[in-house]
C-alpha cells in the first residue's frame, strides 16, 4: 500500500502519547542514546491530577534514571498518605480507618526493607512534566498538538500519518518502530489489530477538582483517600464517594459515580459545589471548582502487545479503575521493560527476537492488574453489605441499618464484626505489596538455572517475596562502597547495562564478564561483593537473600530483573555466561 502523504520526518522510534507511558519511554530511550520522537494530540501534558500513587517500583526506576530527588521534592511523602478514612462525610461520623500504602507499623518495616525508595503521592499533572523535562534535557524530542491518524507497516519501517492540529497539515513520519502509548482509547491498538479481552465503560465516574482548605477535617488523620458513605446520595441509593487529596490539605479531587447507561450528566459549577459540600459535610465552605470531567471504568486487557514493528503499552494495553493505584505505575514499568530491549536491537547488539519477550513478560502483568483493580472495586461490596445498605433500596432503612453499628445488640455486634472483616479485605487494594513489587517474568529473555521456583510462604498479592529466581526483580539490600557509604544493590545495577553479582570466591565470573562483554559489545558490570572490594556486603544481608553460593552468580538485566543465576562456580564461566547472554539477547541466529 502506498502512502499518499509526504514523508516529512524520520526517526528510529515514534512514540504516540506523552502520558506516563510515552514520556517515561522517551526518558529511557533518551538516557540510552536512542533517537526518537514523541507526539501528542494535546498541546501539553495531563491537565488534571488523575494518577497519583507512585509506588516503590516506579520510584526505584526513577532512582535508576537519576531523578528520584525530583519525585521527593514534589511528592507528598509516605507518612502523610496512610490514614485512609471511611466516614459519612469529612465532618461527619467516622466508621473506620485502614492504614494504607504500607503505613501500618507492621507493614512499614517490610516496605522499608524491600526497596531503596519510598512511595509518594505525586499527581500525574506534576509527574509528567518532570519526565518530559528530564527526557528533553537528555535529547528526547516532543511535538505537541500532533495527532496520530494511522500507520502502515513495511518490512524495515513503519509509516505513520499524522495531522498537525495547528496548521491542519497532514504528513508522514517514517520510523523503525512505532509505540502506541496513546491511552485507554488507543487508535494504535485498534489499527495494529491488538486482541483485547474484557469490557469498556462498565461504570461511570466524574472527577471534580477543587480547592478548599480542609485541614481541620483531615490534618489529624493524614491520608490520600477519604471514602464517604451516604445512603441515598447517589445513583442506586448507596452513595460511595471519594474525596482525594491532591496537595495537603487545600487541593482535592472528588470521584463521584453516575449511571453509565443514562445520558451523561450535565455537571455545572453549582452541582459540583453541591457535591463538594455534601461529601465534606460543611454547607459553609465555598470551594473553588477547577475542573469537572467524566470517565468510564474499564475491565479490558490486551493479549497482543506487539505486531511486527508496532507495540502498545500503558492504558493502551490495560484499562481498569484507579483502585490499587496501578495505572500509571504499570505504564511506566511497561516502558522500562521495552526500552533497554529496543535500545540493544537498534544498536545491533541483540536480535529482534528479544523484542517478543516484551509481550511475553508484560501481558500477564497487564491482565493481573486489570483483574486486581476490578476485584478491589467489588470488595467495597463487603463494606456496604456489613453496613446493611445493599439489602434495600429504601434510604430510611439503609440509615437505620447503619445506625445499628451503635446498638448494644447481637445485630449491632454482627455489623461491627463484619465491618472490621470488610476493612481487612481492603488490604488487597491498599497494601498489595506483592502486586506492586513481586512481578516475575517467564520468557525467552530469562534463562532457567534448573531450580524450582521458590514457593510463596505468604499471600503473594499482599506480600513481596524477595528471590533471585530467574525472572524476579533483583532484591534490594544495602551494601557499602569504598567510602563506607550505603548503596543499594539497585544502585550498582541498571543504567541500561547488564550486571553480574558474585562473592569473593566468584572472581572468575568477573573475568568472564569482561571477556563476554567485549565479545558482544554489550556492557556487563561485574561486582564482587566482599571485603576489600569496591562494594561490601557489610550487613551480610546479600548473603541471606542471594540464594546461591558465594562463588555462584546472579546476572541482572538492565531493568533490574534477574536474567539468570548459577548456584556455584562452573567449569568454564566464560562459556556459560556467553551462551546465556546470547540466548537472552536472541543472538542465536545472528
Ligand atoms: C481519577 C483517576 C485516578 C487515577 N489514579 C491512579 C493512581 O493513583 N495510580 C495510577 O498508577 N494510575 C491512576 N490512574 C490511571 C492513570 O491515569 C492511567 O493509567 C495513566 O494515565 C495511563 O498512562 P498512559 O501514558 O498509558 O496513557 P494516558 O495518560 O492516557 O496518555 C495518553 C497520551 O496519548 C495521547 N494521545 C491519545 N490519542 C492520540 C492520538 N490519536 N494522537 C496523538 N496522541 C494521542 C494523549 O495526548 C496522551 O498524551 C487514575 C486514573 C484516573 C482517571
Amino acid at each position: 500500500m502506498e502512502n499518499e502523504n509526504q514523508v516529512k520526518l524520520e526517526t528510529d522510534v515514534l512514540i504516540v502519547g506523552s502520558g506516563p507511558a510515552g514520556s517515561s519511554m522517551s526518558l529511557f530511550l533518551a538516557t540510552y542514546g536512542i533517537d526518537h520522537l514523541v507526539i501528542s494530540k494535546y498541546f501539553w501534558t495531563a491537565n488534571t491530577p488523575r494518577a497519583h500513587i507512585t509506588n516503590q517500583r516506579t520510584v526505584e526506576i526513577m532512582r535508576d534514571l537519576g531523578i528520584e530527588d525530583r519525585i521527593k521534592l514534589q511528592g507528598t511523602p509516605h507518612h502523610l498518605m496512610g490514614d485512609t478514612s471511611f466516614c459519612t462525610s469529612l465532618a461527619g461520623e467516622e466508621l473506620g480507618r485502614v492504614r494504607t500504602w504500607g503505613t501500618h507499623p507492621l507493614r512499614e518495616s517490610e516496605y522499608l526493607s524491600a526497596s531503596p525508595s519510598s512511595n509518594y503521592d505525586l499527581p500525574q499533572n506534576l509527574f509528567e512534566p518532570i519526565l518530559v523535562d528530564a527526557s528533553s534535557s537528555r535529547g528526547g524530542k516532543f511535538r505537541f498538538g500532533i495527532e496520530y491518524l494511522n500507520h502502515i507497516q513495511f518490512e524495515d519501517y513503519v509509516e505513520v500519518t499524522v495531522r498537525d492540529r495547528l496548521t491542519n497539515e497532514t504528513y508522514v513520519i517514517r520510523a523503525k518502530y512505532l509505540i502506541g502509548a496513546d491511552g485507554g482509547r488507543s487508535k494504535v491498538a485498534v489499527d495494529m489489530g491488538a486482541s483485547m479481552e474484557g469490557k469498556m465503560d462498565i461504570a461511570g465516574s466524574m472527577n471534580i477538582v477543587f480547592r478548599a482548605d480542609l485541614s481541620k477535617y483531615v490534618a489529624h488523620r493524614p491520608s490520600v483517600l477519604y471514602w464517604v458513605l451516604q445512603p441515598g446520595a447517589d445513583i442506586g441509593g448507596i452513595g460511595l464517594g471519594l474525596v482525594r487529596m491532591v496537595r495537603p490539605w487545600d487541593e482535592w479531587l472528588i470521584v463521584w459515580g453516575y449511571d453509565i447507561d443514562a445520558p451523561p450528566p450535565e455537571v455545572d459549577e453549582d452541582f459540583a459545589k453541591g457535591v463538594v459540600r455534601n461529601l465534606v459535610g460543611d454547607e459553609s465552605i465555598d470551594p473553588q471548582i477547577d475542573s469537572v470531567s467524566l470517565w468510564g471504568n474499564n475491565r479490558m486487557y490486551a493479549t497482543t502487545y506487539q505486531k511486527g514493528r508496532v507495540f502498545i503499552m500503558g492504558d493502551a494495553a490495560h484499562r481498569h479503575p484507579p483502585s490499587n493505584g496501578l495505572g500509571s505505575n504499570t505504564s511506566i514499568q511497561d516502558a522500562y521493560n521495552l526500552a533497554w530491549k529496543l535500545a540493544l536491537v537498534l544498536k545491533n547488539k541483540a536480535g529482534a527476537g528479544l523484542l517478543s519477550s516484551f509481550q511475553e513478560e508484560r501481558a500477564p502483568i497487564g491482565k493481573q492488574i486489570v483483574l486486581r483493580a476490578n476485584k478491589s472495586i467489588e470488595e467495597f461490596g463487603s463494606i456496604l453489605s456489613a453496613l446493611g445498605v445493599t439489602d434495600t433500596i429504601n434510604v430510611d432503612v439503609m440509615k437505620s441499618n447503619m445506625a445499628q453499628l451503635h446498638d448494644e445488640s447481637a445485630i449491632g455486634r454482627s455489623r461491627r464484626e463484619r465491618l472490621l472483616e470488610a476493612f481487612d479485605l481492603k488490604d488487597y487494594e491498599f497494601n498489595a505489596h506483592g502486586v506492586e513489587l513481586g512481578q516475575r517474568y517467564c520468557s525467552s529473555a530469562v534463562m532457567s538455572d534448573g531450580s524450582m521456583e521458590p514457593p510463596y510462604t505468604r499471600d503473594p498479592e499482599l506480600f513481596y517475596h524477595p528471590t533471585t529466581y530467574p525472572g524476579a526483580r533483583l532484591p534490594h539490600v544495602w551494601l557499602v562502597d569504598e567510602r563506607q557509604q550505603k548503596v543499594s544493590t539497585h544502585d550498582i545495577c541498571g543504567k541500561g547495562r547488564f550486571a553480574l553479582l558474585t562473592g569473593t570466591n566468584g572472581s572468575p565470573w568477573k573475568l568472564a564478564a569482561e571477556k563476554v562483554s567485549s565479545e558482544l559489545g554489550v556492557a556487563i558490570d561485574a561486582h564482587i561483593l566482599g571485603p576489600g572490594q569496591r562494594y561490601q556486603d557489610i550487613y551480610g544481608d546479600f548473603a541471606k537473600v542471594r540464594e546461591v553460593e558465594e562463588d555462584g552468580v546472579i546476572l541482572v538485566r538492565p531493568d533490574m530483573h534477574v536474567g539468570w543465576r548459577s548456584n556455584s562456580m562452573v567449569e568454564d564461566p566464560e562459556v556459560a555466561l556467553a551462551s546465556t547472554m546470547r540466548q537472552i539477547l536472541s543472538l542465536r541466529y545472528l
